[in-house]
């Protein structure tokens, strides 16, 4: 038997670790590390380890699927092709461009996502075209584009272990990002101080010098009132805050009130505690602050960017190694989803929606008609499909039956739509309200490239085929437009794709496959063949015309759903290490599969006790807007008063509870915070 080893990227989270395929007999047996890879260093996380084990599941699809007499039935590519462009065309014709929806997929390459978007925009003429990002880090797009003129990751990932101080917030890096926590334990190792602000003791909590046990939703209070211990201590950086900054003044005024005393009530957090850290992060010498999804995921998630930027400017933390802002992009390829423009209010390259824009890529793409203006978020296309207006979706690799706030609500609004497309490895539960479904390939199967949370353009390869009929998905939307008539289709391979992109999104200029060999890819932005990227971003000035970083003083709003009498718990979610987002890939990895199996809600022992819930007891967990039951795992771990629900399992779906609530600027829904109520079901 042959070994093949095939260099490619990991396919789950947003820290792009470099692997080698193992390949023989025209399957992949194994995984080994890549150890020339600058972010993983010939080390992987569990998730990576079983990287392989989903790609030949029997579950896979293998060949279209269309809905006969109300049941999916193998049909061939042609037959499937017709009927969704002519589904598509009709309700186009008489409904409106406007009545379909594009979800497009942080799993697929750039190519992928590029060519999505111009399917949607100009073909289908939708401006309705959005993914999950908007439910991980538009509010991290839109703050730190307000306060740095873009919105990215301004360091990398090697850079943090040379940080002296690690403020993490709202991120549990060590089970969602394990090769980012790699270098907080390096830089803890050479003597950095690691701060970490959460609700639960997690396991990066358990790693930190400080755990500051945050109540959900105070993130708001807690930095502005360390804004306030610096300024009122003289502790700022004046020379970059005169040198490099706008809006100081009214930053100072708008945090005078904030005292630490007042952040205490909110909180839960000493002032003393808030103090101490304040002073840590501001005069170590070089702070980092990490954050995820425990600072975007609120109705104040912009506030909450807007309240981190500014402490970063405040004290001159931007700009160089082993500080910045470091939004932990979730998954592998959400920050290159987002670069080429799968969003309703930018196009590629995050080029605003004007009518000048408009008329470029019109002619950039030679299309018939206008490109249509700002569309839906993925929020809002539920609720226009439940009103009626969206008629009809393509998704391409989501799954908003168990991903997105309130699946109930997501449920009817599938089951109501005329005409729904799933593009997909696996019959998810989206793809199980589907009329056609049309077979993907996964990451191994395909050529392209991920873009990584620090802006890292890497190449993925092909290693074996797809089982069956399944295609790649750009080969399927090539396709698809070419039956729809469109010209501008016709590609051969994700290169020519890959090169088409570099014209029109000015990030990647520079960056050519043959550029992308080697192992350390290309941090954007690249203008040039001969630029060698951007490790650190805004070293001399930000993005704004006069190159000064903006200070955006914020107010601490509460969360749009407050505990109660009748539902007194607050409900936060998140990820364990072994499993990612919807369960789809690592709950068919019978290696992961094995370690946690099903749903569970943690509990605070001291609520426990008072409920009579003991470990492992059958608990029923309710929201104004579902009802769920799942096992109990008691802790200590945990502040008072909330509980925890990892989001993989669909069985017991944590997002049946969560609220719709809106981030007004990002339209970010409020994923992190509602309010439930427990009770033990009786029997167990
Ligand atoms: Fe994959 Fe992320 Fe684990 Fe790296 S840290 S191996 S990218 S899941």
């Amino acid at each position: 038997m042959e070994l093949r080893l095939v260099p490619t990227i990991c396919p789950y989270c947003g820290c792009g670790c470099g692997l080698n395929l193992v390949c023989a007999d025209g399957r992949v047996k194994g995984v080994e590390p890549w150890k020339r890879h600058p972010v993983n260093e010939g080390k992987l996380c569990p998730k990576g380890n079983f990287a392989h084990e989903f790609i030949h599941s029997p579950d896979r699809l293998t060949a279209p699927l269309i809905r006969k007499n109300g049941v999916l039935t193998r049909a061939t590519w042609p037959e499937a092709l017709k009927l969704v462009s002519e589904r598509l065309a009709e309700i186009r014709e008489k409904c409106g461009s406007e009545s379909i929806g594009v979800l497009a997929s942080a799993r697929a390459t750039n190519e992928e996502n590029y060519l999505l978007q111009k399917f949607a925009r100009a073909v289908l003429k939708t401006p309705h075209i959005d993914h999950c990002a908007r439910l991980c880090h538009s509010s991290t797009v839109s703050g730190l584009a307000g306060a740095f003129g873009s919105g990215a990751m301004t360091g990398s990932i090697k850079d943090i272990e040379e940080a002296k101080c690690i403020f993490i917030i709202g991120s549990n890096t060590f089970e969602a990002h394990p090769l980012i926590a790699r270098r907080i334990l390096k830089a803890r190792s050479k003597g950095a101080v690691v701060i970490v602000a959460d609700p639960r003791f997690n396991m990066t909590a358990r790693h930190a010098d400080i755990y500051v046990p945050l109540r959900s939703g105070g993130d708001v209070a807690l930095l502005n009132a360390m804004a306030h211990v610096i300024i009122t201590e003289g502790l700022e950086d004046r020379r970059f805050i005169d040198a490099r900054t706008r809006g100081f003044e009214e930053l100072k005024q708008a945090v005078a009130e904030c005292t630490p005393e007042r952040a205490e009530a909110i909180t839960g957090i000493n002032a003393s505690t808030i103090r101490e850290i304040a002073r840590i992060y501001a005069t170590s010498g070089g702070s980092a602050i990490l954050y995820s999804m425990g600072i975007t995921q609120h109705s104040t998630g912009t506030d909450n960017v807007h309240a981190i930027a500014n402490l970063a400017m405040l004290t001159g933390n931007v700009g160089k190694k082993g500080s910045g802002v470091n939004p932990l992009r979730g998954q592998n390829n959400v920050q290159g989803a987002c670069d080429m423009g799968c969003l309703p209010d930018v196009f590629p390259g995050y080029r605003q929606i004007t009518d000048q824009s408009r008329s470029e890529f019109a002619a950039a793409w030679k299309t018939a008609g206008e490109i249509p203006g700002q569309g839906l978020t993925v929020v809002e296309m539920f609720d226009a499909a439940l009103g009626g207006k969206i008629k009809a979706m393509y998704v391409v690799g989501e799954n908003p039956a168990v991903s997105d706030p309130d699946t109930g609500k997501v449920e009817r609004a599938l089951d109501g739509l005329e005409f729904l497309v799933v593009q997909d490895i696996f019959l998810t539960e989206t793809a199980k309200y589907a009329d056609v479904v049309l077979p993907a390939a996964t990451f191994a199967e395909r050529d392209g490239t991920f873009t990584n949370t620090e802006r890292r353009v890497q190449l993925i390869r092909k290693a074996v085929e797809p089982p069956g009929e399944a295609l790649p998905d750009w080969k399927i939307i090539s396709m698809l437009a070419t039956e729809m008539g469109a010209e501008g289709f016709e590609y051969g391979s994700p290169e020519q794709i890959f090169d088409e992109l570099t014209t029109i999104v000015p990030q990647y200029r520079g960056i050519n496959y043959p550029r992308l060999l080697r192992p350390e890819g290309v941090q954007w932005p690249c203008p040039g063949a001969l630029h060698p990227g951007t490790p650190t971003l805004f070293t001399d000035g930000f993005n704004h015309p006069d190159g000064k970083g903006i200070f955006m003083p914020v107010q601490y709003r509460p969360p749009a759903e407050q505990p109660d009498a009748e539902y007194p718990f607050v409900l936060t979610t998140g990820r364990i290490l072994f499993h990612y987002h919807t369960g789809s890939m690592t709950r068919r990895s019978p290696s992961l599969d094995g370690e946690v199996r099903s749903g569970f809600v943690e509990i605070s022992s001291l609520d426990a006790r008072r409920l009579g819930i003991r470990m492992d007891d059958m608990v029923r967990v309710t929201s104004r807007r579902g009802q769920i039951e799942l096992a109990a795992r008691v802790t200590d771990a945990i502040v008072k008063g909330t509980v925890f629900i990892p989001f993989h399992f669909a069985e017991a779906a944590a997002n049946r509870l969560t609220n719709t609530a809106l981030d007004p600027v990002s339209k970010m829904p409020e994923l992190k915070v509602c309010a439930v109520k427990l009770e033990k079901v009786t029997g167990t």
